[in-house]
């Protein structure tokens, strides 16, 4: 899967794109649980189920009864979609189960924490389950699907909605597109009564649950600038029996830039999923992306990585990382760079290619002689350093006495670095 979010909106695949290594920049995406994004919705006016959060299956039967329900849904959460379909590696079947026995809702839960889910939207060996959802479950007459993302072609937000909810809306997209709306959003002037009517007609929200999915619809939308969102999905969006609109499925994603006014909902990010180099590089400010080669590449910017990767890739390596130490760089940050990336087991040489720019790369120079120093590393260090002060920075690197392959040229470096592991 390659290429921009427009091009997925117009073929109606907006999943998160943040496996695509090939045209990843570095920015953080912030994921939220099915539970967590569930709780904004409920404090945005959103009508969702009544839960429970279980960590194991030891207080199922209280919570469950707590929640004084006739019938329970029991859902794995994890940061992926497509659960009541998947599977866990134990064997068990679907991330979703509804039941009317307590009893039941515990050995349910037992089957799944501790536990990986895999589904069509998980890496292939899926994703360890540590938390499960207990809620009261809803009896639904109707599945549709309801979507607010920011679009790049649009320049703006687009609302988009289909009566056929619950399942792949790629494949309403493809199949019957008549069956999606559309719907680019004014910024300033929001969704009207109009519009959010309009939405309900669409979606076949009729008598009184016209005006229910519109207030949802609205709720939606003003969660949606509320949080700084990029995207709020509802898949689905249903109707009860009993004549409620809920959403009962939610995926949320954040703008990166706005986490300074969002602290609260940026605090809440689970960590659990993510590898623990790229928690750590975060931490520091760093970008780190992991690969599967067996070099590892310190650069500086997202341009000069995919650079860095091609002409690696050119003369027969294969990276085992990306970590980006960005503009302002200090010499504390390439130690904890250095540091990460000799923590890889699989990295079997390392690469520093560094265009200073904004960067003085005496300060490069100057972090990794400091490192070398207190700990010599035992793999091939091949360092390119090119642009400012970059006279200071190979002396500095000459003078250590430590064991550095400095190259000035990009191309000899890259294939220095691929001769040191053969
Ligand atoms: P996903 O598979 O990860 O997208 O998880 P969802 O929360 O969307 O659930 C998958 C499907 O399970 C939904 O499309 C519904 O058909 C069904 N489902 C989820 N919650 C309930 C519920 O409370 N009651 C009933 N009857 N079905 C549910
Ligand atoms: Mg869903």
């Amino acid at each position: 899967m390659a290429g921009s979010l427009t091009r997925c909106v117009s073929r109606g695949i907006f999943r998160p794109l943040k496996s695509v290594i090939q045209t990843k920049v570095p920015i953080r995406h912030l994921n939220l649980l099915e539970y967590q994004s569930k709780v904004l919705l409920e404090n945005h006016g959103v009508t969702i189920q009544k839960f429970r959060i279980l960590d194991s299956h030891e207080e199922a039967v209280e919570a469950s009864k707590s929640l004084n329900a006739a019938e329970y849904v029991v859902k794995a959460q994890i940061l992926a979609g497509g659960r009541g379909k998947g599977h866990f590696d134990n064997g068990f079947k679907g991330g979703v189960h509804l039941t009317k026995d307590c009893n039941a809702v515990a050995s349910l839960v037992e089957k799944m924490v501790g536990h990986k889910l895999i589904t069509k939207q998980t890496p292939k060996d899926g994703i360890l389950v540590n938390k499960v959802m207990v809620a009261e479950s809803v009896d639904i007459l109707r599945e549709t699907y309801f979507c607010i993302l920011m679009d790049r072609e649009h320049n703006g937000p687009v609302l988009i909605a289909s009566p056929d909810g619950g399942m792949d809306i790629e494949e309403v997209a493809e199949k019957t597109p008549e069956r999606l709306m559309t719907l680019p959003i004014d910024i300033y002037e929001g969704i009207t009564d109009e519009m959010a009517l309009g939405v309900a007609d669409f979606l076949k929200f009729q008598g009184k649950l016209r005006q229910k999915c519109a207030k949802e619809v609205k709720s939606i939308w003003n969660m949606f600038l509320g949080v700084d969102a990029t995207q709020i999905e509802i898949n689905p969006l249903i109707e009860t029996h009993q004549g409620q609109v809920v959403a009962v499925d939610a995926k949320i994603q954040f703008d990166d830039n706005a986490e300074f006014r969002q602290k609260e909902i940026f605090a809440e990010e689970d960590f659990s999923e993510s590898d623990p180099r790229e928690v750590d590089a975060a931490s520091q400010n760093l970008s780190y992306i992991s690969m599967d080669g067996n070099i590892g590449c310190l650069v500086n910017g997202a341009g000069l990585a995919m650079a860095t990767m091609d002409i690696i890739k050119l003369h027969g390596g294969s990276p085992a990382n990306f970590l980006d130490l960005g503009g302002a760089v200090e010499e504390h940050q390439v130690e904890h760079a250095l540091r990460i990336l000799t923590s890889d087991n699989s990295v079997k040489a390392l690469f520093v290619n560094i265009f200073g720019g904004i960067v003085n790369t005496a300060t490069i120079a100057t972090g990794i002689v400091k490192v070398l120093q207190k700990r010599p590393i035992s793999i091939p260090l091949v360092v390119r350093l090119e642009g400012t002060n970059v006279q200071e920075a190979k002396r500095i690197l000459a003078e250590s006495g430590c064991s550095i392959e400095a190259v000035s040229d990009f191309d000899a470096a890259a294939k220095k670095a691929v001769a040191a592991i053969n």
